[in-house]
């Protein structure tokens, strides 16, 4: 009975501990009336990882999953409220208080990679939130490293938003391992490679797409077959790998697109037919001395007074 009773003034406190953080909330709310406040810049939201502390969540027990989701409505409240600034912290307390809550993370993940990335308006700040919805999924992976969702949604963030072509390979195959894993994941796999102009991955991955759902009687499965074998067919039946203007095409649409989510460009450092302007990512004739694009000097050491960035791609090229 006593036992009973300090358990749950134990659970009082922690409960009394997480509502402390409330009238903090509550001040940081009145900072930030609305996402559109002009001065938005100087009153960046710096708590990505001030969730509720260790050991209030030790405390609580069996509870935790009702503070998560008692955190959960504040969450729900301050998204249709259009407080997005304040979201990561009370997200990053869901996740931290039910680690197995998966839409909580998907949506902690995405907000930072996709909302706030694109709300920040200097490259240092997009960075910081890219970096942010990385790292936010990378937790989710470790906490629950048996859900092809989680892993996919990490593969899918680096693939679309960072374009860490590579890393999201390895996550996009990871989560191909799993039996409930859908069809598109096996073919983001090699998507990952045709990004990248890394051709003998990219014939490695085609062969292993081609091997991948052939059961004739999905319809799934079947509509899988004809995009791989369209795929396959143009890169190596056709043999489109050695095609100059289609890896003109790739680079330059690879590039326009990392432009737009203020992420560095790929330099394609393997690829024999082109080279990329270090300065706008753009194709020219291989041993150019100034980019066809705008004139940039191609070698960076060269002394150039532009400054990178300077110069975006054209607007043609924008489609992704
Ligand atoms: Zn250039």
């Amino acid at each position: 009975m006593t036992d009973r009773r300090s358990r749950n003034l134990t659970l009082l406190l922690a409960l009394g501990l997480l509502l402390m953080t409330v009238p903090m909330q509550e001040s940081i709310h009145q900072l930030r009336p609305h996402v559109f406040d002009p001065e938005r810049k100087t009153r960046r939201a710096s708590a990505i990882n001030v969730g509720p502390m260790p050991a209030v969540i030790a405390a609580l027990g069996g509870f935790r999953t009702v503070a998560a989701d008692m955190l959960w409505l504040r969450v729900e409240r301050d998204w249709h409220g259009g407080n997005w600034w304040a979201l990561p912290s009370l997200l990053d307390g869901v996740t931290q208080l039910d680690p197995h809550f998966i839409l909580a993370w998907q949506v902690y993940g995405w907000h930072l990679a996709y909302n706030l990335h694109a709300e920040a308006e200097t490259k240092v700040d997009k960075r910081y939130y890219l970096d942010g919805g990385i790292r936010a999924l990378e937790g989710a992976v470790d906490a629950n490293p048996d859900n092809w969702e989680m892993i996919f949604e990490l593969g899918w963030t680096l693939f679309d938003r960072a374009h860490d072509m590579h890393r999201a390979a390895e996550y996009f195959y990871r989560a191909d391992q799993f039996p409930e894993a859908k069809s598109y994941t096996t073919r983001l796999y090699y998507r990952c490679f045709e990004r990248t102009l890394d051709i003998p991955r990219l014939v490695e991955a085609l062969e292993y797409a081609k091997n991948r759902h052939t059961d004739p009687y999905s319809p799934d499965d079947v509509q899988h077959q004809v995009i791989v074998s369209d795929n396959y067919r143009f890169w190596i039946t056709d043999n489109h790998l050695e095609d100059r203007d289609k890896h003109r095409e790739i680079i330059a649409r690879e590039n326009t697109a990392r432009a737009q989510r203020s992420v560095d460009f790929y330099l394609y450092p393997d690829n024999p037919y082109w080279d990329v302007c270090p300065h706008c990512g753009l194709p020219s004739p291989e041993g150019s001395e100034f980019c066809s694009a705008y004139g940039h000097p191609m070698k960076p050491s060269s002394g150039s007074s532009r400054s990178p960035g300077e110069s975006r791609p054209p607007a043609e090229a924008t489609s992704i």
